[in-house]
């Protein structure tokens, strides 16, 4: 019972289509998702790579080859013949006057000094030393070129502290070499690290991160917020990691993505760290409209699936009530095929209940059907009369022809009474063994009397096969006055009673009481 009921159910496959189609949605849905924000996370790492290269290769580069390229000249006008000699010594009025010259075309540059291999120096601008205070030995300057370093480069000294300001700086130092090749002095120039830093703000970041200039061991050397210079920004585990020219290293302990760029002289490095939440953040921000619209989208599937198990269900009560009713529509093809099958099956319930109302063996309406009839006039209220009849001395006529002669004689008397009440659309039924009844509605009620007296000398004046048969039937008619049908029946059954008492093969009508 069960497996059948499975079997014709609408909802469990439409229900296990929508869930198949729901679960692969919300499985391709997670996997684009998921490649998505993978997608979006790379284009903002190559987007923070890029601010790193151009902010080393385009701002901090140039700032540093400027004035690496101004230190070269310089260094060559010294070198030949007397000038640096006469810059320290002998007319350093004029070689101050040089070299601020040169200093106000410098804006990262602070202050120049000149040295010549003795320790003669000039500084520009220049600091009057007072005679009590000891005068500055520049052979132990950072900036001071010794034998060893004299090389046709640029260097850059590590941070230390200024002599006059005493402030930390860098500085960019050059040995200044004759064209014959001997060490003559140094030119050094003092870095303004603060203004340097000062003008990184004018970059602008693609996310929010820090970005600024260390030195090989973490410490900041410019930054946009010059409170934050010469601080240790980035430990040493993390300096060693940044092995390549350029990359991004990710710190677990601070979830923190560095991205830098190295330089190799100075070997100075460009910093722009981004933390691993607002990474997350900006992806969540944008899988989120994703999200909505596959919400959406899932939504509009259920509803469907929804939407589909309902009309489903609607069509199976059709397809359940034409059953039932027989009442079809025109319909196409597979439409139609179902409607046939529908009618079909309503023509064949109709031949079984037309069955079920006859009498096999007389072919009048059964019992069951005058039951019913009779029921269906009382309640509708109209006026009908009812008739009894039953066959005369049919034990003796049993008796002597026998059962089977007994069966023939019944059905011959019902077909003589169906052929007369036929014409009148009036049904004979067979009411039990030898009995017939009969219902007349208006407009026959006057003609029943003469119909009934039709019937019975058709069958009194018929001639049987058997010699000596003689068949009359007796009957008791009544019409009704609104009372219960038994009652209406044991009235005419009375009269039929009587008219077997008077002699039988009459009708007699109910006295009403
Ligand atoms: P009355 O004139 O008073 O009606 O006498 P009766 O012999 O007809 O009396 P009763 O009604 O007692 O007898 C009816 C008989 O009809 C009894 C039963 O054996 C017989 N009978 C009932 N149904 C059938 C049937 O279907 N076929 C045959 N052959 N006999 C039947
Ligand atoms: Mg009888
Ligand atoms: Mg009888």
């Amino acid at each position: 019972m069960k497996i059948h009921s499975r079997k014709l159910s609408f909802t469990r496959p439409i229900l296990a289509s929508f869930s198949g189609i729901l679960v692969s949605f919300i499985l391709i849905a997670a996997a684009v998702i998921l490649s998505q924000r993978k997608d979006i996370l790379d284009d903002y790492h190559s987007m923070n790579r890029n601010f790193t290269h151009n902010l080393a290769v385009l701002y901090t580069a140039s700032v540093l080859r400027e004035n690496e390229h101004m230190l070269d000249r310089a260094a060559g006008f010294l070198s030949h013949n007397d000038e640096l000699n006469s810059t320290v010594i002998t007319d350093r009025k004029k070689g101050l006057q040089q070299l601020m010259q040169l200093l106000v075309l410098m804006p990262s540059v602070s202050s120049i000094s000149v040295a010549d291999v003795d320790g003669h120096y000039l500084r520009a601008p220049e600091i009057r030393t007072s005679a009590n205070e000891p005068a500055i030995d520049v052979k132990s300057r950072p900036w001071f070129a010794h034998q060893a370093e004299a090389s046709m480069f640029s260097h850059y000294t590590s941070t230390y502290t200024d002599y006059f300001t005493h402030r930390s700086t860098i500085s960019l130092y050059k040995p200044v070499i004759s064209p014959e090749g001997n060490l003559k002095g140094t030119l050094a120039f003092h870095l303004d690290l603060t203004s340097m830093g000062y003008t990184l703000r004018q970059m602008k970041a693609p996310v929010q991160g820090e970005f600024f200039v260390v030195d090989r061991q973490g410490q900041v050397l410019l930054h946009p917020d010059t409170g934050a210079m010469f601080r240790h920004a980035i430990g040493t585990d993390l300096m060693e990691s940044m092995t390549s020219g350029e990359g991004a290293i990710y710190d677990q302990k601070s979830q923190t993505w560095y991205y830098y760029y190295a330089f190799t002289n100075p070997g100075w490095f460009v910093i722009y760290n981004v933390s691993d939440a607002t990474l997350s953040d900006l992806a969540r921000h944008e899988t989120l409209i994703v999200i909505w619209g596959f919400g959406m989208a899932a939504v509009v599937i259920v509803l469907f699936g929804l939407y589909l198990r309902h009309s489903a269900s609607g069509v199976l009560m059709n397809i359940i009530n034409a059953i039932k009713t027989g009442d079809i529509k025109q319909t196409p093809k597979l439409e139609a095929m179902l409607s046939t099958a529908i009618r079909n099956s309503k023509a064949r319930e109709q031949a079984y209940q037309r069955q079920a109302t006859i009498d096999a063996l007389t072919g009048c309406r059964n019992r069951g059907a005058f039951d019913k009839d009779i029921a269906a006039l009382v309640a509708q209220g109209h006026p009908f009369a009812l008739a009894l009849v039953d066959i005369d001395n049919f034990k003796s006529i049993n008796d002597t022809w026998g059962h089977l002669n007994g069966d023939i004689v019944l059905r011959n008397v019902a077909r003589e009474g169906i052929q007369v009440m036929q014409p009148h659309a009036v049904s004979v039924y067979r009411y039990g063994g030898e009995e017939f009844a009969v219902l007349f509605a208006e407009p026959l009620l006057e003609q029943a009397e003469s119909l009934l007296n039709d019937w019975r000398l058709n069958v009194t004046r018929r001639d049987w096969r058997e010699e000596g048969l003689h068949v009359t039937f007796s009957g008791g008619l009544g019409e009704w006055r609104m009372e219960p049908p038994e009652q209406l029946i044991a009235t005419v059954d009375e009269a039929l009673y009587k008219a077997k008492q008077q002699g039988k093969n009459r009708i007699l009508i109910a006295s009403p009481r």
